[in-house]
């Protein structure tokens, strides 16, 4: 038994001055006062001072790529992501069974669940309705009774996947229904996409990247998807969205259904100059960089609230598959799980007043009720699992490979000087971080059913 005095409590009802009493089980009591007030605990019990520091729930990074798809191999697995992840202080992520051409629902699946098996991190997995969706459709009962998966990740655009605004309003009228399913969409709209890519040709010049996936094409597709929540009613988060026009449909009115906003830290963090010159291909990911306005557009959204989760889509490839590339051939994505909290605490919570209540929400909170883990995660309270994250508001942290914890060989943070330290981790009530080094061994993550 563990207990944690001395903290600043993020709990559903408040900040409270004091600490959390917890073993392997879960949490047991949160405590509202100062060390010197609380009635002594049983014999054993190993007391933490957090002398001040912010106690959280562990992050839920519900948008991650440990592995799994494509001929490039993504550099984590699950046991180096998930390594990077608790480094991080995010103890669930959400990754994907995405079916090859022509794999059927069961065996891509137990391909899926090996490959996790090694993961110290608690995992969910988002189901990928491909194009052979009907298929999938004529048998949800190996993914959602026997498998105990919930979500579906849509995509409008990539090959094997891509699926029309018809497929997709009738997957909605079919599944909407029953509310504990939800879907994450890739939105961008593929013809326009194709056709600004036939149009300009292929380059090393990684700009082409944002002419040719303009703000627009994300834009049109999202607005359509909006208009099908509202015609059926389905509880659905947009993936990495990017741009001010897609966070503007937030104020739109929504009779019926659920439409949340998802975005990420490189969003934030850079703008689309960063693809220009040599190294622009280690800045590239889908949707690409935007620009400075849609920036100060996110962030807003962020601090008002509407803008709900704050994923990383951690999908990184060492630098010799992004060097020598052009920009449709470059494999997209880059690294963050373990940069997600830190950042958002200290661009968000430091610089910009974020109240801690919204970091908690923005960093597993709002993923967890969306996805149907909460309260057991995502939250400090009697009964939740002990994941939980003590952040010290003294020191500062500088990203980068220096500190690295995952496979990575190159990080576009590299050198980002932060507010704030992960200070340590617990996951499960047991401590996998000590600021730092992990301890955590291969498969100390448990697969979470829904
Ligand atoms: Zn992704």
């Amino acid at each position: 038994m563990r207990r944690i005095v001395n903290a600043r409590v993020v709990t559903p009802a408040g900040i409270r001055l004091g600490g959390a009493v917890f073993d392997e089980r879960g949490i047991i009591a949160v405590e509202d006062a100062p060390s010197d007030r609380l009635a002594p605990r049983p014999e054993g019990a190993e007391t933490i001072d957090a002398e001040g520091a912010w106690l959280v729930p562990g992050g839920i990074d519900p948008h991650v790529h440990f592995g799994g798809f494509g001929d490039i191999p993504i550099a984590d697995d699950f046991w180096t992501g998930s390594c990077g992840a608790l480094a991080g202080g995010t103890t669930t992520v959400m990754d994907f069974c995405e079916p090859a051409r022509g794999e059927d629902a069961r065996a891509v699946i137990a391909r899926r669940m090996a490959d996790a098996s090694c993961s110290a991190v608690d995992y969910a997995f988002h189901f990928v309705l491909s194009e052979q969706y009907e298929d999938l459709l004529a048998d949800l009962s190996c993914i959602e009774d026997e498998a105990g998966i919930r979500d579906y990740k849509l995509f409008t655009v990539y090959d094997n996947t891509t699926l029309g605004l018809d497929d997709v309003r009738s997957i909605f009228s079919r599944l909407a229904g029953d509310l504990r399913r939800t879907f994450l969409i890739h939105a961008e709209d593929a013809e326009l996409v194709a056709c600004l890519q036939d149009e300009l040709g292929d380059s090393v010049d990684m700009q082409y990247l944002a002419r040719t996936r303009p703000d627009t094409a994300e834009f049109r597709e999202v607005e359509a998807l909006h208009d099908l929540v509202a015609e059926t009613g389905a509880r659905v988060c947009i993936a990495h969205s990017t741009c001010a026009e897609t966070v503007a449909l937030l104020d739109g009115p929504l009779p019926c259904g659920e439409f949340l906003l998802e975005t990420c830290p490189h969003y934030l963090a850079f703008t689309e100059d960063a693809l220009a010159g040599d190294r622009g291909a280690r800045s590239t990911m889908v949707p690409p960089l935007r620009t400075i306005a849609d920036q100060a557009a996110l962030w807003e959204a962020i601090l008002s609230g509407k803008l709900s989760i704050l994923s990383t889509d951690h999908c990184p490839y060492h630098a010799r598959y992004k060097d020598d590339a052009t920009y449709r051939t470059v494999p997209c994505g880059v690294d963050g799980v373990q940069w997600r909290m830190i950042y958002a605490y200290s661009e968000g919570v430091v610089k910009r007043g974020l109240s801690m209540e919204r970091f908690v929400d923005l960093t597993s909170a709002a993923a967890a009720r969306f996805y149907g883990m909460w309260p057991r995660k995502g939250c400090i309270a009697p009964g939740s699992d002990a994941d939980l994250v003590l952040i010290d508001p003294v020191g500062t942290t500088t990203l980068g490979m220096g500190v690295s914890a995952s496979a990575i060989d190159y990080s576009i943070y590299e050198g980002m000087e932060l507010s704030g330290r992960i200070a340590r981790v617990f996951k499960g009530g047991r401590e996998v971080y000590d600021g730092t080094a992990v301890h955590a061994e291969p498969g100390s993550g448990s697969f979470l059913r829904r």
